[in-house]
């Protein structure tokens, strides 16, 4: 069992100067098998009632187990609208912690409701798909619409790397492709200091390379069970990043944007990580172009395409079954989704044939 601190082991707003409020609140992630992090947290006295939250596959995976040691209240989650996040935090009043086993949906329901009933909340993610697992926001569905919610991050996170491995493998790939991602969310939240002299924060900075850095290493390994722990870890700073200046800004940039488009017009789901990483390919390019703080060496966009394939992400729209049109669609209009979080694609925005160019000249159709 390996426990990484955090809560008041980061350097606080005065120290590190950066003008932004921290929030600290995610106090500990536990890495290690699941029922010694369990005891763990009992013992070092988190409060119960216990209300435990997940799906009907992460019950078989986790679900049940957590409940049983925790001897906690069980809930099924059906979706990732804000209708039921809202319906479950009525339901789970008088429960003092809230624990959601799962994904990306169960997640952000009981990090919702845990959230609006006032409880704690505890994440213990069953797939490595995205950087939700320690984030303050929590993104539900109302009326066919994505939506972020402020919430709160969760006070503790308990990572299983023999159930991470489990996950199946488009889901590990979207969590490596939502680091990939950061490669230029920082740059755009760069761009925003530099040009409107938005607020920056070192210390989330210094996060989001150490997630990029973990990213790198994990796809230099074969190792699974190694593999799967770093790129957790990754995830988890990028969290942390995000927490610390209470908002997505350093992990969510122009590659972000395009795949909320996606989102909303694609009408089926494609895995985030995928998507993000299919759109910082050509944002990387646009970068390289037009931004002269791009990076200086360390990555490009044919960087971004290797990483991208061992990562086991597809390489072309048509691979992703994501539509050529669409995805000029998406490059040219994203920018209106979030018209005051400046990028690459607020700074010049695209027209049709010279999104369409991009995208041939990264080799993505
Ligand atoms: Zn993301
Ligand atoms: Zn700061």
């Amino acid at each position: 069992m390996r426990i990484l601190r955090f809560g008041d082991k980061l350097p606080s707003s005065e120290e590190c100067g950066c003008g932004l409020e921290h929030d600290r609140t995610l106090r500990e992630v536990i890495i290690g098998p699941l029922k010694e992090s369990l005891e763990y947290i009992l013992e070092y006295g988190v409060d119960g009632p216990f209300a435990v939250f997940y799906d009907k596959v992460t019950y078989e995976v986790a679900g049940r187990f957590v409940q049983r040691i925790l001897s906690g209240g069980g809930f099924f989650v059906e979706g990732p609208t804000y209708e039921e996040a809202e319906e479950k935090a009525e339901k789970v009043k008088g429960f003092k912690t809230i624990v959601g086993v799962g994904g990306g949906t169960v997640i952000d329901v009981a990090k919702y409701a845990a959230f609006r009933s006032g409880a704690n909340f505890i994440s213990i993610p069953t797939s490595p798909s995205h950087d939700g697992i320690a984030s303050p926001t929590a993104s539900l569905f109302s009326g066919g619409r994505r939506i972020s919610k402020k919430t709160r991050p969760p006070i503790i996170s308990l990572i299983d790397p023999s159930i991470l491995s489990n996950a199946p493998r488009f889901l590990k790939a979207s969590g490596f492709g939502d680091l990939i991602a950061k490669i230029v969310s920082l740059k755009d939240w760069q761009l925003g200091r530099d040009e409107l002299g938005e607020p920056y924060c070192k210390t989330a900075e210094s996060f989001i390379l150490k997630s990029l850095r973990l990213m790198v290493e994990a796809l230099e390994i074969r190792d699974s069970f190694e593999r799967i722990e770093r790129l957790a870890e990754g995830l988890i700073y990028s969290g942390v990043a995000m927490m610390l200046v209470g908002s997505s800004r350093p992990a969510s940039g122009s590659e972000h944007l395009i795949s909320h488009y996606l989102d909303m017009n694609l009408g089926r789901r494609v895995p985030h990580g995928i998507q993000c990483a299919l759109a910082a390919l050509p944002m990387a390019l646009y970068h390289e172009r037009y931004n002269e703080n791009w990076w200086m060496d360390e990555y490009d966009w044919m960087r971004i395409r290797i990483l991208m394939e061992r990562a086991g992400i597809p390489l072309t729209l048509k691979e992703a079954e994501i539509s050529e049109d669409l995805m000029v669609k998406a490059l040219v209009e994203a920018w209106k989704i979030r018209p005051n979080r400046y990028t690459i694609l607020h700074k010049r925005k695209l027209d049709p044939v010279e999104a369409r160019k991009l995208l041939k000249d990264v080799q993505l159709i």
